[in-house]
This record gives C-alpha cells, structure tokens and sequence, in this order.
C-alpha cells in the first residue's frame, strides 16, 4: 500500500511493542490524560517474545546498589498496580540466595549499603524451614521478594491502560519509526500514526526498530514447571550463586515450582527461531532438581522457551534520544521492574 493511500491518525504518545515495558509506559500514559496508541507485532497474550508465561522472580537481591535501589522503588508500585487492576500480580514468598559464597556476599553488602532488610542463616536453618531444597553453605534470605504473576500482569497493564483511553492495536507490525521535525512518523502496513514521541519498547527486535543502539545479543532460554512432592511445603524464590546461576520460584497454581538455567540459551533471530526445548539443557535441569531439590518430583511437568534482550553488561537502555524514547536490553531480569520503568518511560516521553 503508497503512503498516500495510508491512513493517518495523530497522538501524544504512539507505543511500539505491547510487552511488559510497552504495556506498563501506555498504562502510566494514560493515567496521565494522554492520547495513547500501541502498537503490537503479534496477538494479545503471544509467547514469542519476552514477558508470557506464569511467573518471574521479584528480588531486591542485587550485588549491584542501583538495582537494589530500583527494586526498592518498584515494589510499592506493584501494590499500586494490583490495586487498579483488583488482583494481586505480586505474591510476597521471601528469597534465598546460596552457593558461591564471595557471590551471595556480594548482594548481602549491596543490601546493607542501601538499607534492605535481609538475614543469614545457616544450611541447617535454611534446610529445617525449605525441606524442599538442599544447602551446603549459608544462606542469604531477603523477606520482599516475591513470585510475579507475569501473563497477568501484562494483560491487567493492557486492560487499564485501555480502560483510561489507549488504544491497543494487536497482530498490526510496525514497518518504520522515522522522526520528524515535529516528532515521529510510526508506519504499519494500513496506517501512519504522527505524535510528537514514541516510545520504542521492542524488546528481542529493538536492533530492528531503532538503528545506533548498543549491541544486543538475543539468546533462547528454556524453564521447566516441577510438581512438588507436597503441597505444604514452603517455597521461597531462589537463587544458587554456581556456574550456570539456577533459579526457581513458586508459579502460580497449578504450575508447580519453575526452575531454570540463567543465560544459557543459544544466540537466536527472535523472527526465525525454532521454540524447541534443548534435551541437554532439559537434563541439566533435571539433575539440578534430583540433587538440590528434593522437594519436588524431577518428572517435568511443562517446559517453555522465552527470550533475553542481552546487553554486554545486563544493564537495561532506558533512556530518551530526540523525539524516540528507548526501552531496551532487559536482559533476563527486568520484569520485577516492569511498574516502575513504565513510570520512567511516561516521564521521559513528557518531560
Ligand atoms: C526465561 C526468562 C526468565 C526470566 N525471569 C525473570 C525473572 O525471574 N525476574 C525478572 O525480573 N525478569 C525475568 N525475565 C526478564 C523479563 O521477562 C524481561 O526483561 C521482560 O519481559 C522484557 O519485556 P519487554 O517488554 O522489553 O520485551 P517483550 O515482552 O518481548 O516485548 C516487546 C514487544 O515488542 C513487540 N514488537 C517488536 N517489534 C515490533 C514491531 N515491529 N511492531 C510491533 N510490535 C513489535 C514484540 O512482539 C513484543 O510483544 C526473564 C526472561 C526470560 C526470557
């Protein structure tokens, strides 16, 4: 279709990309008053990119003060958020860190440096509370941390933001973000959309939508669902500091406890990649739970693939270029920041 034959629609404030980051921008935006429009490559609820499935840590648990410090601002918000949206996206289970001591430590001294609660206790303490998960060596327990309920989430974000006014456009890919003089130029097959910003939250494809970006390596990464042997147990989030880092966390009912490898997925094009389970890295897992999770049953109740936006450093690119605001590089774990970086894209794209 000519440009001449395209629509045009003007906005304040056009969205690409209605993942966590897109959805939580448009749901500030349009707390504020704005004209928002979001536009979205796939279906409302796809798994193709980086925000589906039953859950994500929630962790102020960072060796990193900055992180510390963000997760700290993040966590009223998500009580805000589960307020308007009349759920609770956010279930407070407490977190562990364990393993490689001078690495657990390393997040005891950012936490202390920024003033968050957390305790040691011993592989013994630590074992007699979780019986689920074996301990060889202290243990770091942080009591905010929590399990995100992540396919809600993003669909209660969507719901609200267009409960206020935004207009979602899903299975509608956007072909080009050009700026203007007077602001961006957002092309789809049938329409332009013209407003003075845009907020680019693309995710796997940002290299795609915004050229000049720093590196981001796109990887698959594979998490598996296990039964628990009883449903008394108590089970916190984890995270064991050994090579590759594992990590788990209670999914939502019926899912069962998630556990999972942490960045040791293959360099993928998130346009042709192949969804298949990796058999060894299945394996690997399986043997993790056989020795360090007794609590559950090894058998794999449901896998799934999702994928990581990797910058070099696993520092996120939230920032503001000309009339473009950047939401990049996730990298494996911004999703406990999803309402707190919606709320610093809003404020970037109307300073
Ligand atoms: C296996 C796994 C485990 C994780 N665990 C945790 C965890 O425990 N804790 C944590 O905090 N974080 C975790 N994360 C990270 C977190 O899920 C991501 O950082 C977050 O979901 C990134 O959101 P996003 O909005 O940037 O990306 P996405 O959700 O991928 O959103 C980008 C959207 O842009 C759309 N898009 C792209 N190009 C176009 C286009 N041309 N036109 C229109 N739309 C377009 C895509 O279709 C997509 O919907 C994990 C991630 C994975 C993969």
């Amino acid at each position: 279709m000519s440009g001449s034959s395209r629509s045009s629609r003007s906005c304040d404030v056009v969205v690409v990309g209605a993942g966590a980051m897109g959805s939580s921008a448009a749901w500030w935006l349009a707390r504020r008053g704005l004209d928002v429009v979001v536009l979205e490559q796939f279906e409302a609820g796809h798994v193709r990119g980086s925000s589906h499935g039953s859950s994500r840590i929630f962790r102020l648990a960072y060796p990193d003060r900055r992180y510390v410090a963000m997760a700290a601002e993040a966590l009223p918000l998500w009580g805000e958020l589960s307020d308007e949206a009349g759920v609770a996206l956010l279930r407070t289970v407490g977190g562990l860190d364990h393993g490689y001591e001078p690495s657990v430590r390393a997040v005891a001294d950012a936490m202390a440096a920024e003033g968050v609660a957390h305790s040691w206790l011993s592989a013994e303490e630590a074992a007699a509370r979780w019986p689920g998960l074996v301990f060889t060596s202290p243990v770091l327990f942080q009591p905010d941390a929590g399990s995100t309920d992540a396919r809600s989430t993003v669909a209660a974000l969507q719901r609200l933001a267009a409960a206020r006014g935004a207009e979602l456009h899903f299975s509608t890919p956007v072909l080009d973000v050009a700026e203007t003089p007077s602001g961006v130029r957002v092309t789809t097959a049938a329409e332009e959309f013209v407003a003075p910003v845009a907020v680019v939250a693309g995710g796997a494809w940002m290299p795609r939508l915004v050229a000049g970006l720093e590196p981001i390596v796109v990887t698959q990464e594979q998490v598996f669902h296990f039964s628990p042997r009883t449903a008394e147990t108590e089970w916190p989030t984890f995270i064991h500091h050994q090579r590759p880092f594992m990590y788990g966390l209670p999914a939502p009912s019926p899912e069962g406890i998630k556990v999972a490898e942490h960045h040791t997925g293959a360099p993928v094009d998130p346009d042709t990649r192949d969804f298949a389970i990796d058999p060894a890295g299945q394996a690997r897992v399986v043997d993790y739970v056989e020795r360090w999770l007794p609590g559950l049953d090894p058998g794999v109740a449901s896998a799934a693939t999702c994928l990581y936006a990797n910058t070099a450093t696993e520092d996120f690119i939230i920032e503001r270029r000309g009339n473009l605001v950047i939401a990049a590089g996730f990298s494996g774990h911004g999703f406990k920041f999803t309402p707190l970086v919606g709320r610093l894209l809003a404020d970037l794209a109307t300073p």
